[in-house]
């Protein structure tokens, strides 16, 4: 940052206050972690400047000897992470990603089955006002109202009558493990080809704590920066005979030159993956996950689906009376940050939904377990139930950061 400073003292500024916000505060927004100091080097080295377009051995531009070196690492250790076939680690983040798996094996107006959103689907599943939802033809499945969990015979109903040429399994808000097995078994039935994204849960699913979709399923996408805690950034994965399609989508269908400095720190994450720390780090998220959802319980917060099995927790703040966008705003105050989200079959709009949503990969990062999850649920607990006072609120704060500023936060001294 010496650089910075004298440069753009403004910016300087305002790095050094988001890194006092990281460090002071609690931060359980499920799809956020905080990568090494090694990731972050290689994120900001010189590998920004270099244009790489094609794949390695086959460049439209000179000079490649480095960075072909480097991709082909990243390729290589997210192939031994999942057992894939093929891997593509340049697509630039999770939306491009799967735009180009719709791309690379759909024609517009083809019809295709994902989650709904309000039900813990992405954006990228088929949301009407979405590139997805406006391209193709979306039939979207919801989880069941009274166990909040997906109803494996609802999908393959669905699927049965709609004859989709794909169907998407995967996740950003369902708290849930995955049947991956039974999606493959549907989409075989009904001649789809399948598609898992694993974008929350690849962490947990590298760390061998839930089942892998990489064997049974034709594609696979993940994000590399949520509990898979890579930099910002995606990877595909597929069998071989999908190999030519999906990198053809990527580029030069969708993207011009990778993000090589990006792909030089998915290599140096997917190796500290492959570490066997990183085993027990994923295994924590999800014992972390479960105390704080028992504690949360203990105080009377309803989980969507009663609890959970990954690192992910949805909360409807109904029973207590506040909206999902108050809890969000007053909790941000005292230094836990977490976001709105609708719930299943929610009567709020999403920008003022009836959740909220909070998870485990940062602050298992940070070496927290069970006891602080405790101390976590106690003040989500004690902030809600006490929305309008103010003077709690300064004195959970002061809490809140007693307690942070004894867990380090990589990259930050
Ligand atoms: C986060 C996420 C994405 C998109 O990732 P971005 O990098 O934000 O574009 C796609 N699918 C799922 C299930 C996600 O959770």
């Amino acid at each position: 940052m010496s650089a910075i400073q004298p440069m753009d003292p403004k910016i300087f500024e305002l790095i050094e206050h988001e890194k006092q916000r990281q460090r002071e505060g609690i931060e359980l927004i499920p799809s956020e972690n905080y990568t090494s100091a090694a990731v972050m080097e290689a994120c900001g080295s010189i590998l920004t400047n270099k244009y790489s377009e094609g794949y390695p051995g086959k460049r439209y531009y000179g000079g490649q000897e480095n960075i072909d070196a480097i991709e082909n690492i990243a390729i290589d250790r997210a192939k031994k992470l999942f057992g894939a076939e093929h891997v593509n680690v340049q697509p630039y983040s999770g939306s491009p990603a799967n735009t180009a798996i719709y791309f690379a094996l759909l024609n517009f107006g083809d019809t295709v089955m994902g989650l709904k959103l309000d039900h813990g689907g992405h954006i990228t599943h088929g949301l009407p006002i979405a590139f997805s939802g406006k391209a193709y033809n979306f039939v979207q499945y919801e989880v069941d109202k009274n166990t909040g969990k997906i109803d494996m015979e609802v999908v393959r109903k669905l699927a049965l009558e709609h004859k989709p040429k794909m169907i998407v399994a995967g996740f950003t808000a369902y708290p849930r493990d995955i049947d991956w097995k039974k999606f493959k078994e549907i989409a075989d039935e009904v001649g789809a080809i399948s598609v898992a994204d694993i974008s929350h849960t690849a962490g947990l699913i590298a760390g061998g704590v839930l089942e892998s979709p990489v064997p049974y399923f034709d594609v696979v996408m993940t994000t590399t920066h949520k509990t898979l805690r890579g930099p910002r950034g995606a990877m595909i994965m597929c069998k071989e005979k999908f190999a030519k399609a999906i990198d053809r989508a990527v580029f030069p269908g969708l993207q011009g030159g990778p993000h090589e400095h990006i792909i030089a720190g998915k290599a140096i994450a997917f190796g500290e993956a492959l570490n066997p720390e990183f085993k027990i780090y994923a295994k924590q998220i999800q014992t972390n996950a479960r105390a704080l959802a028992e504690a949360m319980k203990k105080r009377g917060f309803n989980l969507v689906s009663d609890g959970t099995d990954t690192h992910l927790i949805l909360a409807d703040l109904t029973n207590k009376g506040v909206p999902g966008k108050q809890a969000q705003m007053v909790l941000d105050s005292v230094g836990i940050t977490l976001n709105k989200n609708t719930v299943p079959f929610d009567t709020r709009t999403p920008m003022d939904p009836s959740g909220i949503r909070l998870g485990t990969p940062a602050v298992t990062t940070r070496g927290m377990k069970e006891p602080e999850m405790e101390m976590i649920a106690d003040w989500l607990d004690r902030v809600i139930s006490n929305i309008e006072d103010t003077a709690l609120h300064t004195k959970i704060k002061e809490e809140v950061k007693e307690m942070c500023l004894k867990f380090p936060v990589p990259g930050i001294n």
